[in-house]
């Protein structure tokens, strides 16, 4: 990339924005909090997360009148058919309510066995230079795993207590925030980005 870059992240959700921080720092981009602009989220009316993320980037973009980063990931469960997908954070109701979520997929899948309880983590990424951007950048990252039948480790945020990385066998929530930078979604999808980038 040539010259630094300064995005409006659209995101209110502190865990990942700080992991997006520590993901693109040491590559000449300046993430500015869309709660300096005042800006509300915006809601996330479509069935994927490209869709939502293009959206939100689109409408923060607006706002501001800057270019503007926004994230949209969820966990997707293969026994559920898929969910709770672009639900996550509201898969028990309320918005954000992590242990109430996780309680809720620990009981959807309370018969199911340990070899079909396979899942992935999805994140897309989408940078709009402006509300009319007609070419934004989408990079997507993908983690597959497995959900546990109880909660281990503490840290992260979200499901983290009951995803397995697929690759080591350790829950995301036992994972220092260096090594789930290394493996997460969220860090696929920013070195697709950063990639898309130096095209
Ligand atoms: P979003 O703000 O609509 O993208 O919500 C994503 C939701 O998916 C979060 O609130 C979490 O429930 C879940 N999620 C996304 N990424 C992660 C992660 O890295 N760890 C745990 N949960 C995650």
């Amino acid at each position: 990339m040539s010259t630094p870059a300064t995005w409006v992240l659209a995101s209110a959700n502190k865990g990942k924005a700080a992991e997006m921080h520590t993901m693109l720092a040491g590559h000449d981009i300046t993430l500015v909090s869309m709660a300096e602009f005042d800006v509300a989220s915006p809601a996330e009316q479509a069935i994927t997360f490209v869709e939502n993320a293009l959206t939100k980037a689109r409408t923060v973009a607006k706002a501001t009148g800057r270019p503007a980063l926004a994230d949209d990931s969820g966990l997707c469960v293969d026994a559920l058919g898929g969910a709770p997908g672009i639900y996550s954070a509201r898969y028990a109701g309320v918005h954000g309510d992590d242990d109430a979520n996780n309680e809720r997929l620990l009981n959807e899948l309370a018969h199911v066995s340990e070899s079909e309880r396979t899942a992935a983590f999805h994140a897309t990424i989408v940078v709009c230079q402006s509300e009319n951007d007609p070419a934004p950048l989408i990079a997507q990252g993908v983690w597959r795993g497995h959900i546990a039948t109880t909660a281990r480790g503490d840290h992260g945020f979200g499901y983290d207590p009951l995803f397995i990385d697929r690759q080591s066998g350790l829950g995301a929530a036992e994972m220092t925030p260096e090594l789930k930078n290394q493996r997460s979604h969220r860090s696929r999808a920013c070195r697709r980005l950063l990639e898309l980038l130096d095209d």
